[in-house]
């Protein structure tokens, strides 16, 4: 998502300034509570000079190599994302409730949401939410990504957009959560899509979810690794299920980091720290190995 520019916030000079007075956002958005799931304490080196992107520091923004490709593959999630907002046209939560009230079954798609947890506005766009009868039913969040893993980060971003729209008062049916895992190579077809066909993508996905889920009842995560949706458009999708208590658990553990009741934890795995750009200009004091990506091949 996209956040919404910065309205200065208090001068707080008289005592130490929290992550959250030096967020350059009025809301904490969902997707930077899902970078602290990868490593807040990348966040924390963000925050001390704030760029485009959580993964590249301001400093390597126009380094050609891993930094700039990592911001073009943002770039083409972002413009997916700008894509389908302009094409539907925003609609407010009263719209939202109203169209739900008048027909069964309702698809929408990147609706912003938000809502207080303690003192802390938080705000989330989810790709595409699907109504039936009112209720929510499923949740959809598009990644474009080669990798078939359901990251943390969008486990706990579904999660945390599920509690949005349960704090707006929109009433939940087992509602499922739905990871959409876009293999880059297939991103053209998304991009094709208007708003029609997107709402009826989110559909389709929709019913394909809950007819696994339906016939293996036993299981707590579902993953279908190849969903056909056009002649060679596929994707994979990983399945689980909205809980109220896993989305405030999360909250009640990452937000103390913004209001600086915790420090900002470190990564402890390698995997990541070897391919960190803080860690490859020295920025991070903490990390779990040595840096060994190279910043000029494209790596990220
Ligand atoms: S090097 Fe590791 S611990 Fe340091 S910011 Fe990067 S991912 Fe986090």
């Amino acid at each position: 998502m996209s956040a919404p520019p910065a309205p200065s916030k208090p001068s707080r000079r008289s005592r130490v300034r929290t992550p959250w007075d030096r967020l350059p956002f009025s809301v904490l958005p969902v997707s930077t509570i899902a970078e602290q799931c990868y490593c807040e304490h990348r966040v924390h080196l963000w925050l001390a000079a704030p760029g485009n992107m959580v993964s590249v520091p301001r400093s390597l923004e126009r380094t050609q190599g891993a930094p700039m490709r990592q911001i073009a593959m943002a770039g083409a999630g972002a413009d997916f994302h700008e894509r389908a907002s302009q094409d539907v046209g925003r609609v407010s939560v009263r719209e939202l409730r109203n169209l739900i009230k008048h027909s069964p079954t309702v698809q929408v798609l990147e609706s912003p949401l938000e809502s207080e947890f303690g003192s802390l506005p938080i705000a989330g766009i989810p790709d595409a939410v699907c109504f039936e009868g009112g209720k929510v039913r499923c949740i959809l969040e598009y990644k474009l990504t080669e990798s078939n893993q359901l990251q943390m980060s969008h486990r706990v971003q579904l999660q945390l957009y599920g509690w949005l729209l349960q704090k707006s008062k929109f009433q939940h049916d087992d509602p499922l959560c739905v990871c959409v895992l876009v293999p880059t190579q297939n991103s053209p077809y998304l991009d094709e899509l208007n708003t029609t066909d997107r709402q009826s993508l989110a559909a389709t996905i929709h019913r394909i979810a809950r007819e696994y889920v339906e016939n293996k009842p036993e299981k707590i995560n579902w993953y279908i690794k190849q969903v056909m949706l056009g002649t060679d458009f596929w994707v994979r999708i990983r399945i689980f299920r909205y809980s109220a208590l896993v989305a405030r658990r999360e909250l009640r553990f990452f937000t103390p980091y913004w209001s600086g009741a915790r420090k900002a934890i470190p990564s402890n795995n390698f995997r990541k720290c070897r391919l960190c750009q803080y860690n490859a200009i020295g920025k991070c004091k903490v990390a779990a190995g040595v840096y060994e990506g190279d910043l000029s091949c494209g790596e990220v």
